[in-house]
């Protein structure tokens, strides 16, 4: 078996050309959108007001499998793509385990995460709509990275409004947005309204990813030629997160490997969306079988613990309403929870397939991702993020199954990107200051009941 290389790489011939949408081939389809003041389903001159119309169209576009990608973004992914599938033997040999695991490696372009596969395509689409410029919010501050590349790339403004612990924890994140060109603001600001109320409200916040993006979204709707942009959570940005599940099939079909099961991270669903949409859409058709697992923080558990709902997506319910496992919109992680994956909702594609019984999901506790990281850097030499190491945590634990019951299962997981910026993660980690707060069932509650009533 050893004829298969440490990396499988692609030719650029192989490369995807289209994107491909999981939702054609879903029996249930994800709920629509919702205006949040009349209740009835976001129509595309609505959604039209706050995002490009191209992704509108890919928003609402439920019954085409595949949509074409554009030349000008597969050139762009060349510059960078294929991003490589990697057989990780070291880590295999050091858990001593008869799995055969595999990796596909997101975090090797200056972003440093998977994110980018969707700041070009939407970068594109507002440049061709003519717009000047786009706004956002970033968490951890990846998207924001993923974002300036891309707009600085097609010469269009990015305004980018950071969760306010991210900004003062992670300022080298923060300069290199600047480096790109964009222009950083840390979330709550007083440059919104919304801003201003939440500010008045909860004086001191670190701030939500929740809150910013009814801040740039408030930015976006007031300033003549620009338009929102989320980097997860969205139909548009699973679907362009396909070329991670695409590649990676296409990789692992040259060999004729067949993942047992299928691991990602999950904060609002992209990566994992994308990672394991091919595979999903033969498990939808009846063509193949494969095990998939989301993995979500303890401390932010949408899948394990939310409620299926309608919600709002973000802070200032200025957003539509999306159905989807959620904590309740108000929901604020702790702040000594490290990195992204703090987002209190879930992708409503990812959360109808969950309901369906399509898929799996667990959630594992800081330190102990944190453990996975350390062991996965020292044994395949990626220092990993915070948030891919969910995934590395689950991934090694079924390696260890293997090991005790010595079945061969071949485990796909996502590593969706380099932890670099996240050091002061890793120093609380390394000082034994990492705590795993979880939170009770009480607090739990509380958020659920301010659930929106729909009738
Ligand atoms: C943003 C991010 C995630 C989580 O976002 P999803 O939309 O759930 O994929 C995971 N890993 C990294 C490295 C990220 O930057």
């Amino acid at each position: 078996m050893s004829e298969i290389p440490y990396k499988i790489y692609l030719e650029e011939s192989e490369m995807p050309k289209a994107w491909y949408n999981l939702r054609a081939d879903m029996k249930n389809k994800p709920a629509p959108l919702l205006n949040p003041g009349t209740h009835q389903p976001m129509t595309a001159a609505e959604l039209g007001v706050v995002f490009c119309d191209e992704l509108v169209k890919q928003e609402l576009n439920d019954t085409d499998p595949y949509i074409e990608i554009p030349q000008e973004i597969r050139d762009f992914y060349k510059m960078y793509r294929p991003s490589p599938l990697v057989r990780a033997y070291c880590l295999e040999k050091k858990l001593n385990t008869p799995a055969k695991i595999y990796y596909k490696f997101e975090g090797n372009n200056t972003s440093g995460s998977h994110k980018l596969n969707s700041a070009i395509a939407q970068a594109y689409y507002a440049k061709k709509q003519g717009l000047k410029g786009v706004t956002t919010e970033t968490g951890a501050g990846q998207w924001g990275t993923a974002l300036s590349m891309a707009c600085a790339y097609f010469e269009l403004d990015c305004k980018v409004f950071m969760v306010k612990v991210s900004y003062e924890q992670k300022p080298f994140r923060r300069e290199v947005m600047r480096t790109y060109g964009a222009s950083v603001t840390p979330s709550p600001s007083m440059e919104t309204e919304i801003g201003k109320k939440i500010l008045a409200e909860h004086p001191g916040t670190t701030g939500s990813l929740g809150c910013a993006i009814s801040e740039a979204v408030e930015v976006a709707v007031g300033t003549e030629g620009y338009r929102y942009v989320l980097g997860s959570v969205l139909n548009q940005v699973l679907l362009h997160q396909s070329v991670i599940g695409l590649e990676a099939k296409a990789a692992l079909d040259k060999y004729g490997v067949k993942p047992d099961m299928i691991i990602g991270c999950a904060g609002g669903g992209s990566n994992l969306g994308g990672l394991i949409a091919p595979f999903m859409g033969e498990k939808l058709r009846g063509e193949a079988d494969y095990r998939i697992i989301a993995v979500e923080p303890a401390s932010c558990p949408s899948f394990t613990r939310g409620t299926f709902a309608y919600d709002f997506c973000d802070t200032g319910m200025v957003c539509p309403l999306a159905k989807m496992y959620t904590l309740g919109s108000g929901f604020i992680p702790a702040p000594n929870h490290a990195g992204g994956l703090r987002y209190h909702g879930m992708s409503s594609t990812l959360s109808q397939l969950y309901h369906d019984g399509y898929m799996e999901a667990v959630s594992v506790p800081q330190t102990a991702v944190f453990e996975a990281a350390e062991q996965f850097a020292r044994t395949e030499g990626i220092l990993p993020a915070p948030e891919s190491s969910h995934a590395i945590k689950v991934a090694i634990d079924e390696a260890k199954k293997c090991a005790e019951t010595g079945e061969e299962k071949t485990i796909l997981f996502g590593l969706t990107g380099t932890g670099y910026f996240d050091m002061v993660a890793y120093e609380k980690f390394h000082d034994g200051k990492m705590d795993d707060y979880i939170p009770t069932d009480e607090e739990l509650a509380q958020y659920a009941a301010t659930l929106p009533k729909m009738d």
